[in-house]
């Protein structure tokens, strides 16, 4: 995958130009919304559902170590094989030779974050193995050679039209602009590839430790069928994918198509212990699952970023974050979009590669709000920012200037101390006063001038509130 972490301004600016997304994005934002409100006012207790689901997965993450055991021995019980990776490479040369082994040519894919991470697609193309998505947003994005716009809409920001141009040249199908009539092509074209593949491939949305289990999430009844027709499923999960029992998991459940698409459940819940027993009919004859690190390990040691683990890719997030709603997924510049891809994307990749991400990030807390899995983005990414001006080697994080470094220092000391404080805002109006027009400040000279790029400073009032107030006790 191409990527674009290092680009952020300058995707986001030419984002925040295009008015059809910006249009696009903004009903998306207020639709999921409304349909995540609504299905989450049917529960008998809409605030202790979101509780528990919290405290599930900040247990289930903390626990992660002793829960992973517990999974490998019972899903080994059940039948499948189970697989450690500690990083891309590892998890990549063990899927595609294992493919080669089995003599495949062909592997159909369900949706998964993880296998985009890793490049999967593209190393089992590599390897002389033709690999379809069959999610039809994935398999949109697929033909069309982009990265995910959404973690669950990959391809909500492409109009009919786009798709109907796309599909015409890529699977040659006429042109029309039914939305119906696209998803018939490309699940006709897809019903071929589904009956003769030898390799099924999936994520996993959760990992059962209780029983063993993997529990598929989706609408579209192509996760059932990639995971049953052929006779070797594979799949590949991420160690925080985790949960303690069943009984957590079908809690998780409520709370993910929820916050997914606003559904009380989704159209189709697999729940795969082991591969096809005997007298089964459907179902895979082996079961492989690869459980990946890569890089997990390293965030899971510190107590404040392990909380970024406790994400379950909902996708909630990106709906009500000011910053994706205005300049979309494709900003975020690799696998992971909106909040979560602010802080996961630099987590995986190194503070120095994704900095902007989460420089951009308002700190506004809306996304704290509507997380079902706990997720409090706005103090990662001010931990990051910290990291950042701490130089932080462990997270890729290369040393900040020394003139940064001091001016920040300088802040920090006038902020702790009322009376320095008072004394710098008493020295701050002085000192914008030259600059001040019509009683605010339109333009900053040189490296400031992005402050005022899109709004005015406002001139500082004459008395601080403090000022007033000391006033009026006396
Ligand atoms: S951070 Fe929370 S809201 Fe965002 S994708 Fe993860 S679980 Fe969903």
């Amino acid at each position: 995958m191409n990527l674009q972490t290092e680009r952020f301004k300058e995707i986001a600016r030419e984002n925040l130009a295009n008015e059809e997304q910006r249009k696009i994005l903004s009903q998306f934002s207020l639709i999921l919304k409304a349909l995540r409100d609504s299905s989450f006012a049917a529960l008998p207790d809409e605030n202790a559902a979101l509780e528990k689901g919290r405290k599930i997965r900040e247990d289930s993450v903390k626990n992660m170590p002793y829960l992973l055991e517990t999974f490998e021995e019972n899903a080994t019980k059940a039948g499948a094989n189970v697989v450690w990776a500690s990083d891309a490479r590892q998890a990549n040369d063990f899927i595609v030779s294992l493919a080669k082994e089995k003599g495949a040519n062909l592997c159909v894919k369900a949706k998964s974050m993880i296998s985009e991470e890793i490049g999967l697609r593209e190393e089992l193309t590599d390897g002389g193995i033709e690999t379809y998505e069959t999610d039809l947003g994935e398999f949109i994005v697929q033909q069309a050679g982009k990265t995910p716009f959404h973690i669950v809409g990959p391809a909500i920001n492409m109009t009919i039209k786009e798709i109907s141009n796309l599909f015409n040249k890529t699977i040659g199908v006429p042109k029309t602009e039914d939305p119906t009539e696209l998803a018939i092509s490309a699940r006709m074209f897809l019903r071929d590839k589904f009956k003769n593949a030898q390799i099924g491939i999936s994520g996993a949305n959760m990992a059962v430790a209780e029983t063993g289990s993997i529990i598929l999430v989706e609408n579209e009844g192509n996760i059932r069928f990639a995971t049953s027709v052929p006779k070797t499923h594979i799949v590949l999960m991420s160690i925080e994918k985790v949960v303690p029992t069943m009984s957590d998991a079908t809690h998780m459940l409520k709370l993910l198509t929820r916050s997914c698409t606003g559904q009380r459940i989704s159209n189709y819940v697999s729940v795969i212990t082991g591969p096809k027993k005997a007298g089964e009919i459907d179902g895979p004859e082996e079961l492989y699952i690869v459980i990946l690190d890569n890089g997990r390990t390293k965030i899971y040691s510190d107590e404040v970023l392990r909380g970024a683990l406790q994400c379950i890719k909902c996708g909630m997030c990106a709906a009500v974050c000011p910053v994706y709603t205005h300049v979309g997924g494709y900003a975020y510049g690799w696998v992971y979009s909106g909040p979560i891809g602010a802080v996961l994307n630099p987590l995986l990749l190194g503070l120095d590669r994704a900095r902007d991400l989460y420089h951009a990030t308002t700190l506004c807390g809306a996304c704290k709000d509507y997380c079902p899995a706990g997720v409090d983005v706005r103090n990662i990414a001010l931990d990051l920012r910290a990291k950042e001006m701490d130089g932080d080697k462990s997270f890729n994080a290369s040393n900040p200037p020394v003139g940064l470094k001091r001016l920040y220092r300088i802040w920090t000391w006038v902020l702790l101390h009322h009376s320095r404080y008072k004394i710098a805002s008493r020295l701050m109006r002085i000192i914008m006063l030259p600059a001040i027009k019509y009683g605010k400040i339109s333009r900053l000279p040189g490296r400031l001038s992005g402050w005022t790029q899109c709004r005015d400073i406002p001139q500082l009032p004459p008395k601080s509130f403090h000022e007033i107030y000391s006033e009026l006790k006396k």
